[in-house]
């Protein structure tokens, strides 16, 4: 960024890097390393999940979430940069090429989206001054896409398994790791872009 982001009085609230700026409620802080992670219970995926331990005196890592807090804000509605309940009136999902999976249920391609909600003010910080904020890589390309009922999504719990001392714990039993969102009336194209060529309402 070339200039300083204007003072946001909206983001006052969360924690600040060295520089001042405001840090989305999603972040990692510090290194996501093995002997930072455990496996606890998930209030929100209801089951055993990862969770990654901050360390708010080695900084914030703006490139990637912390697990704990991407299920929190996905299941509770909450946006990933203020943390503040969404209304479904006000709900976006950020659509870029690291935050896309894709599934294939009943003929149709579906997107499986992983960055949590944005409110209609967080997204419109990041689109106009601040694309750092929900921004994981300087190259990504972003859209914001409105999603306002929860009949447009499902909720979808992903698992994986833990390299180092909890590998064999966790391949014979994976635990949660995201709470994706899977976009169930819109057809996303990455040819250029995000592109929403085909809504199914
Ligand atoms: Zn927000």
């Amino acid at each position: 960024m070339a200039s300083r982001p204007p003072h946001t009085p909206w983001l006052d609230h969360l924690r600040h890097d060295r520089r001042g700026l405001p840090v989305p409620y999603i972040n990692a802080w510090g290194p996501q390393t093995v002997e930072n992670t455990t496996v606890e219970h998930c209030p929100y995926a209801t089951q055993d999940a990862v969770f990654m331990a901050d360390d708010f005196d080695a900084g914030p890592d703006f490139t990637k979430q912390s697990p704990q807090r991407q299920r929190r804000c996905m299941v509770l509605g909450l946006c990933q940069v203020c943390a503040k309940p969404v209304p479904w009136s006000r709900r976006n999902l950020v659509v870029s090429g690291d935050s896309v999976d894709f599934v294939s249920e009943q003929g149709h391609r579906m997107a499986l989206v992983h960055e949590p909600w944005l409110c209609d003010r967080c997204a419109h910080i990041a689109v106009t001054w601040c694309p750092a904020l929900i921004r994981r890589t300087r190259e990504e390309h972003l859209e914001v896409i409105p999603v306002r009922s929860a009949r447009e999504v499902l909720m979808r719990v992903s698992h994986g398994w833990i390299a180092g001392p909890l590998e064999a714990q966790t391949r014979a039993r994976p635990v949660a790791m995201y709470v994706k969102a899977q976009l169930l009336r819109l057809q996303l194209e990455p040819a250029t872009g995000w592109t929403v060529i085909e809504g199914r309402r």
